[in-house]
């Protein structure tokens, strides 16, 4: 161990198949992976395991990427695209064979599903009755690996689940190359993890009984195994597995809907992990403290109030020029073009606005009082507000805050104060009637608050023009 408590060569990976989007449940791994990588100063590299060309997409390589790039998980080296290596998983095949442990087994279609029937009958998994001969015949074959003799146990010592035990007589003599030479997902996975020099694999549970059967391989290399976490798949708020029924399951939704990258990485990161009482930990802190023991056991449900909270927590501590942009991006996306004038008067006010929002949507719709145009679509309740008496608190208004030098809120509040001495009434009757006037009954901050981002041209417009209603 070094100074700092650093595992040593930490080589970690994360290795999706491009057949959909980035799921958030791979988000989480690829975090995990990244994070634990960054904790020890290892590497974190990024395998695209393609070999399924029926399902696997350009597009869902490009969504990975760009996932990846958004949440700020960058790997190491070049992207290791498995399809690439097929050859030196062919080569690793034939490896196993020189060494005994797989052989070509020429079994048909029909002679594999009465050996499937005989060893599902006796409560066991296929073995082939090829699995010891030597001859070679001239007839079409695959490679299979010869799995360990039935009453071996093979021992998984995973990080999150603890020692796991699978009987070999449940393991079948599985494919290693296929009839036409090509090699299988689950040889491909080893030869490429040890290639890469991975020596820890963090991934879901659902890939916990390959660890039993990708272990026979490793062992039959007489390579050293990786260390394993296997982690509990994320649920839905019902407590079910995740589904396309729970919405929002890609990265990139997430990012439509308003949430910033930062804060779905925390998020996700506590989804399945914890740290004493820590509750919103950022990627930079994350690396410094991110271990395997803090990874939990049982499943963890999708909250999108708790989502909420952290967004909201990271929105407050964005550069307001950033959120700017992603409010115009988010507008655009919604058919919602700002102008120019109106950027203006949004950007001063997002230090506020910010303070309020859970997401980017919801800033959004807090500049609302901003960007309305003249004249303002009045609601009933504030039309009723600024008709009768309410023109004479606004005309005093307008009288008052024209004399104003100095446009900031401490200055307005007093005026608004002096208002209602004039008037001979209390603040509760002066401030809905300003606030009608000036935002037709939109969202806004407090009164003062308001007067000063509206600014003082538009302030006055506003008032004005709602003596005219
Ligand atoms: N390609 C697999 C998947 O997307 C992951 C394999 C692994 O992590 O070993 O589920």
């Amino acid at each position: 161990m070094n100074q700092n408590n650093n595992i040593e060569n930490v080589i970690t990976r994360f290795a999706p198949s491009p057949t959909g989007f980035l799921h958030i449940g791979g988000a989480r791994t690829a975090l995990f992976n990244y994070l634990f990588a960054k904790r020890n100063n290892g590497k974190f590299l990024l395998r695209i395991e393609d070999t399924d060309k029926e399902r696997s997409t350009q597009e869902a390589v490009d969504a990975i990427i760009s996932g990846m790039e958004w949440l700020g998980l960058k790997h190491d080296g070049n992207i290791v695209y498995q399809s690439e290596r097929a050859n030196r998983h062919a080569d690793i095949a034939h490896e196993l064979m020189a060494k005994g442990a797989a052989f070509k087994c020429y079994m048909t279609a029909e002679e594999t599903e009465i050996e499937r029937n005989k060893a599902f009958a006796e409560g066991r998994a296929l073995r082939s009755p090829y699995r010891d001969n030597k001859e070679t015949l001239d007839k079409p074959f695959v490679v299979r690996l010869r799995a360990p003799d039935p009453d071996v146990e093979i021992i998984i010592d995973d990080k999150v689940q603890g020692p796991v035990k699978t009987i070999a007589k449940n393991l079948d003599d599985m494919i290693l190359l296929r009839t036409d030479g090509t090699p299988t997902y689950m040889l491909a996975v080893v030869v490429d993890d040890y290639d890469m020099g991975v020596t820890y694999i963090i991934r879901g549970d659902d890939h916990l009984i390959n660890a039993a059967r990708q272990s026979v391989i490793i062992d039959a290399m007489g390579w050293q195994r990786p260390v394993y976490a296997h982690i509990p798949l994320i649920h839905g708020e019902d407590g079910k597995k995740l589904s396309k029924r729970h919405g929002a399951l890609a990265v990139n939704e997430y990012e439509n809907m308003g949430y910033l990258p930062e804060a779905l990485d925390s998020y996700l990161l506590r989804l399945g992990w914890s740290h004493g009482d820590l509750d919103i930990v950022d990627l930079d802190e994350a690396s410094k403290i991110f271990n395997l023991s803090g990874l939990g056991k049982s499943p963890s449900r999708l909250d999108f109030t708790k989502l909420g909270v952290v967004n909201a927590h990271f929105i407050k501590l964005a550069d307001d020029k950033r959120l700017l942009n992603l409010i115009i991006e988010y507008a655009k996306n919604n058919n919602i073009i700002i102008d120019t004038a109106k950027i203006k008067l949004i950007e001063p006010a997002i230090k506020d606005l910010k303070e309020r929002a859970k997401t980017i949507g919801e800033l959004l719709e807090q500049t609302a009082f901003l960007r309305a145009n003249i004249p303002l679509d009045f609601s009933q309740k504030s039309k009723t507000l600024v008709e009768g008496e309410g023109k004479n608190v606004i005309a005093l208004a307008i009288e008052l805050l024209n004399t104003l030098k100095q446009w900031d809120r401490t200055q307005i509040s007093e005026i608004i104060t002096k208002i209602a001495t004039d008037r001979g009434v209390g603040l509760g009757k002066i401030g809905p009637v300003i606030r009608a006037a000036l935002t037709g009954g939109l969202v806004a901050p407090d009164l003062s608050a308001t007067i000063e981002l509206l600014g003082r041209d538009e302030t006055l417009v506003r008032l004005k023009n709602a003596l005219e209603i």
